[in-house]
């Protein structure tokens, strides 16, 4: 097995800043052409590209270690099922979890909230509210209207104000004595706003509602402690902190993890089956049935020790500089207006360019080499609260340059020539 700080990479040359050239040079997929130019990925809140730790983590369990977990006594099997188990102690790790039982392994961030909205719905009845921000991922949105079609509660929207910060007096009418959950992400995927989350869990607790946060966007650029902010719940995806796709993490507080029933049945979750009637396995185990996705968890504790490899302030240092870099150089650009201006961004920044369907911008762009996205970013109700129907998406990652910056302002330019014409 190859141990994972040899694949990491020395350490950066100035402690505390992100040595740009070493981190760049750990990700083949940013070396390459698009359309006959050098590639700028900008679309980092989408998924991240992949150092080479994680590629070698993931093929070394597979040429290497490849069996299945907990159920197989010869050396293979005992290989990978510590490697999975050691892949959770690292979450555990890095969000400090106070164990790894709080740790459940998941497809991504979409199915730990699944999990959650579906497990909750016991303790939901009718005229009970289910408190849903107006800036979440639909993934935070769906499975709670799903939830309470099921159950008769509601969903009630926590509006945003025009900066795009969530609106902490409307939340606090919102909690009264029928208000059960709270679902809140961490950072915004459309607007980059970063919520306080510390605070909004100690309202709501106050309350009596469980709080069930989105963290997608915020591991990779913030990181988290869920001890420090107190939250029930916890979600993020693999792949958008550089580790491979099909891979997530719910975090639950034990206590409130579990009261929650077996999401899905079948081997691996149960302590014994009858026609009788079957037992479960304690957590996680009981929340994780089926083969899981053994290579995807060593891959993310593989992508979680890089980016501690790097260092997750200097990451932090750097991608703060990034955005306050960029959105110097866009509002330069004629025409563009930034949606939002919350208290606190993290790496994202959604435009428009006045007269320009996004989808233009985005393809147009795309011949210069660029990649940004272009849509609705799966967060509709942002885009109704700001009267459009669509955005154009610069997001930012641990890897990125001035010069990406510099090339998107030029492609920019290059769009509003062509309408020019
Ligand atoms: N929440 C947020 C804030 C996101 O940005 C995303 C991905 N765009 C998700 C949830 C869903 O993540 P996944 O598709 O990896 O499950």
């Amino acid at each position: 097995m190859i141990a994972t700080e040899e694949l990491s990479g020395p350490p950066p040359a100035r402690p505390g800043h992100v040595d740009l050239g070493l981190v760049r040079r750990q990700f083949p997929g940013l070396d390459q052409t698009v359309h006959g130019r050098p590639l700028v990925y900008l679309d980092n809140a989408a998924t991240t590209q992949k150092p080479r730790a994680v590629l070698e983590a993931v093929s070394s369990y597979y040429v290497e270690d490849c069996a299945n977990v907990h159920r197989s006594v010869y050396a293979l099997g005992e290989r990978a099922s510590r490697r999975y188990e050691e892949a959770r102690a690292r979450v555990q790790r890095f969000i400090n979890a106070s164990r790894p039982e709080e740790i459940v392994f998941v497809r991504g961030a979409t199915e730990a909230l699944n999990l959650v909205a579906h497990g909750l719905r016991a303790r939901l009845g009718a005229g009970d509210e289910i408190l849903v921000s107006e800036m979440e991922h639909h993934s935070n949105i769906v499975p709670w209207q799903l939830a309470a079609a099921a159950t008769g509660a509601r969903v009630r929207k926590i509006p945003m104000t025009e900066s795009g910060d969530l609106d902490l007096e409307a939340l606090a009418d919102l909690l009264g004595p029928r208000a059960r959950v709270v679902a809140v992400t961490h950072v915004s995927n459309a607007i980059g706003t970063v919520n306080p989350i510390a605070e909004i869990v100690s309202v709501a607790h106050s309350a009596g509602a469980t709080v069930v946060v989105d963290g997608a966007q915020a591991v990779p650029h913030l990181g988290a402690d869920v001890q420090a902010l107190g939250c029930d719940f916890y979600a993020f995806s693999g792949h958008k902190v550089y580790g491979p796709t099909g891979i997530g993490v719910l975090y639950g507080r034990y206590g409130a993890l579990d009261v929650l029933p077996p999401y899905q049945g079948g081997g691996d979750m149960i302590r014994s089956v009858s026609f009788e009637g079957t037992t479960f396995a304690p957590l996680p185990h009981r929340l994780e049935a089926g083969t899981p996705h053994v290579a995807g968890a060593i891959g993310l504790a593989a992508a979680l020790d890089w980016l501690a490899s790097v260092g997750a302030d200097a990451v932090v240092r750097h991608e703060q500089e990034v955005l306050a870099h960029a959105t110097r150089v866009l509002r330069d650009v004629p025409g563009l207006r930034i949606f939002g201006a919350p208290r606190e961004r993290a790496a994202v920044l959604s435009f428009e360019l006045a007269g320009i369907h996004p989808h233009d911008i985005a393809s147009i762009v795309d011949h210069e080499g660029v990649a940004i996205r272009a849509g609705h970013h799966c967060a509709q109700p942002v885009w109704q609260r700001f009267g459009v129907a669509a955005s154009t998406r610069a997001s930012f990652a641990a890897y990125t340059s001035h010069d990406d910056v510099t090339a998107l302002a030029r492609a920019l330019a290059r769009v509003q020539e062509v309408f020019a014409r």
